[in-house]
């Protein structure tokens, strides 16, 4: 039987506390209420990625923005573990959202860091080209066809193309370094 080694978090040093941080992330919809965090662990009790992770802890994460740890918490891979289930935001007795959180956290990682796991690089390259986050081939429309399903919903390229432009996004990707396969362990 292999033994399990239990995850260790590094020294906290503290020159990589940003005082501010805490101030900054509750003024981000989604994160207003992670001041209240008060590390009941519910959420990650509840967690479906942190029962298969050793790293992935929501309610770590919590804790890592009320101390100021920004740059671990913006440059590590565990960061895009999340699922955005929302299971933790329904649980949390104290109204913090986690996946809110996480999802401001990650816009961080993007635009401060240019970092993004290469899926998501990926998912939003074929967007842009077909209007749909998987590029569909042509065997599987003609399988549909077959099965007697509907054609697929058409896509407004144009409309996506625009919201890419608008937001930056298009911008953003472009500069993007990836960061490789996110492991859950
Ligand atoms: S459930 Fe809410 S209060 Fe409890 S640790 Fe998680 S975020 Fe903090
Ligand atoms: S939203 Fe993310 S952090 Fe919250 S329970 Fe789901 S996977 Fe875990």
């Amino acid at each position: 039987m292999t033994e399990t080694k239990e995850y260790v978090p590094p020294v906290i040093r503290a020159e990589e506390l940003d005082s501010k941080f805490k101030y900054k992330m509750s003024k981000k919809h989604g994160a207003e209420k992670v001041m209240v965090c008060f590390q009941c662990g519910t959420c990650t009790a509840d967690c479906p990625i942190a029962r298969f992770s050793e790293f992935y802890r929501p309610r770590r994460i919590a804790r890592m923005v009320q101390l100021g740890l920004k740059d671990r918490l913006l440059l590590d891979k565990a960061l895009w573990l999340c699922s955005s289930c929302f299971t933790c935001v329904d649980h949390c007795p104290q109204g913090v959202e986690i996946a809110g959180i996480v999802r401001v956290l990650r816009n961080m990682a993007v635009e401060d860091k240019n970092l993004l796991p290469l899926v998501y690089k990926e998912l939003a390259a074929n967007l842009m080209k077909t209007g749909f986050v998987y590029e569909i081939p042509e065997s599987r429309l003609q399988k549909r066809m077959e099965q007697g399903l509907p054609p697929l919903p058409k896509t407004n390229l144009k409309d996506v193309l625009k919201i890419f432009e608008v937001t930056g996004s298009a911008g953003l990707l472009e500069k993007v370094q990836t960061i490789g396969k996110v492991e859950s362990k």
